[in-house]
């Protein structure tokens, strides 16, 4: 996954660049509508994720990298095990959100989503799993929601809930190099 995928490349073969991906083809997918159908977060999407695997089919993937529906996706994975034919729904949405973000093919409305996105994976990059402090301030700096959410944050502070201080896991290294591996490296951090 590279960030640096040529926008007229991307139109000709984006289809492929998924399954390269995510090492399977939406072409399996028979419409059976089970993903829609137990995704907690349907009612957010404009297009449902079948029909999001249907568009890949058809090539259609301009629709798609533009949609709402690969931010706000959550990736629990619920539609990949309800899957009959056993298609990695999850991963293509992940596949869907890095082309969107190489091509800058990506919907401004969900600015927000990226950017939050942008902020985990910087996180997860420096110390080996989230510190959602130090996740939260940068959100908010780059956001400018200074005030969202403060109630909660400060619930939770108080159950311990939150630790000021971050803390490394011991594979950072080998974490980072996966990173390294998947071509985000550095480009994470910028
Ligand atoms: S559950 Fe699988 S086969 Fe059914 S619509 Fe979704 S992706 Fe296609
Ligand atoms: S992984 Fe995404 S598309 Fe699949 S069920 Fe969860 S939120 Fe819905």
């Amino acid at each position: 996954m590279r960030f640096s995928i040529d926008s007229e490349q991307l139109e000709s073969g984006a289809v492929k660049r998924v399954e390269e991906m995510i090492q399977q083809s939406p072409s399996v997918c028979y419409q059976c509508g089970k993903c829609s159908a137990g995704c907690p977060v349907h009612y957010l999407m404009d297009i449902p994720p079948n029909v999001v695997i249907r568009l890949l089919q058809m090539g259609q993937t301009d629709r798609v990298l533009e949609s709402r529906t690969i931010w706000v996706c959550a990736s629990c994975n619920t539609c990949s095990t309800r899957c009959p034919k056993e298609f990695k729904i999850a991963e293509c949405m992940d596949a869907l959100r890095e082309l969107a973000l190489a091509t800058g093919k990506d919907t401004p409305s969900e600015k927000d989503i990226k950017l939050f996105h942008r902020e985990f994976l910087k996180s997860t990059r420096r110390f080996g799993k989230v510190h959602e402090a130090s996740l939260a301030a940068f959100y908010k700096l780059k956001s400018r929601h200074f005030f969202a959410d403060v109630g909660a944050g400060i619930k939770m502070f108080f159950k311990g809930k939150i630790r000021p201080i971050p803390h490394r896991v011991k594979g950072v290294r080998e974490i980072r190099q996966m990173f390294e591996a998947a071509g985000y490296g550095q480009k994470v951090e910028q």
